[in-house]
C-alpha cells in the first residue's frame, strides 16, 4: 500500500514539474511588461507593415487588380502612419518613464532590477 502511495506522489511530483514551466509563462505573457504599452503599439506596427507587404505581392501574383490595389494600399499606408506613430510615442514615453528605487536610485523605465543596489523594482 504504501508503495501504491509512493508511486502516486513521485507521479504528481514529476507531472508538476513539467506542467509548472508552461503554466510560469503563460503567466509570465500576460500584460505588458513595458509601460506604455510598447508591445501593444509594436504589434500593430508589424501587423500594418506586414499588410502592406502583402498586398504588394497579390498585386504581382494577379490576385488583386490595380483599382484594388490602389484602394487597399491608400487604406493600410493611412493605418501603418497611425501605428508607426503609436509605436514610436509609446517607445518614448516607456524610455522617459523612470523608477526611483527606495535606495535613491533613478532606474529606466522598464527595469526590473534597481541597477543601484540590484533588489527587484516593485
Ligand atoms: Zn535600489
Amino acid at each position: 500500500m504504501t508503495l501504491v502511495a509512493a508511486s502516486i506522489v513521485v507521479a504528481a511530483l514529476a507531472a508538476s514539474w513539467v506542467i509548472a514551466p508552461i503554466v510560469v509563462r503563460r503567466l509570465a505573457l500576460l500584460g505588458d511588461p513595458i509601460p506604455g504599452g510598447v508591445l501593444d503599439a509594436e504589434a500593430r506596427k508589424r501587423v500594418a507593415l506586414a499588410s502592406l507587404k502583402e498586398i504588394e505581392y497579390d498585386r504581382i501574383g494577379g490576385k488583386l487588380d490595380d483599382a484594388d490595389y490602389q484602394t487597399l494600399r491608400a487604406r493600410l499606408e493611412h493605418e501603418a502612419l497611425i501605428a508607426l506613430r503609436l509605436a514610436e510615442g509609446a517607445h518614448r514615453s516607456a524610455d522617459q518613464f523612470e523608477i526611483t528605487h527606495s535606495c535613491g536610485f533613478v532606474n529606466p523605465g522598464g527595469s526590473r532590477f534597481c541597477s543601484g543596489c540590484g533588489k527587484r523594482l516593485g
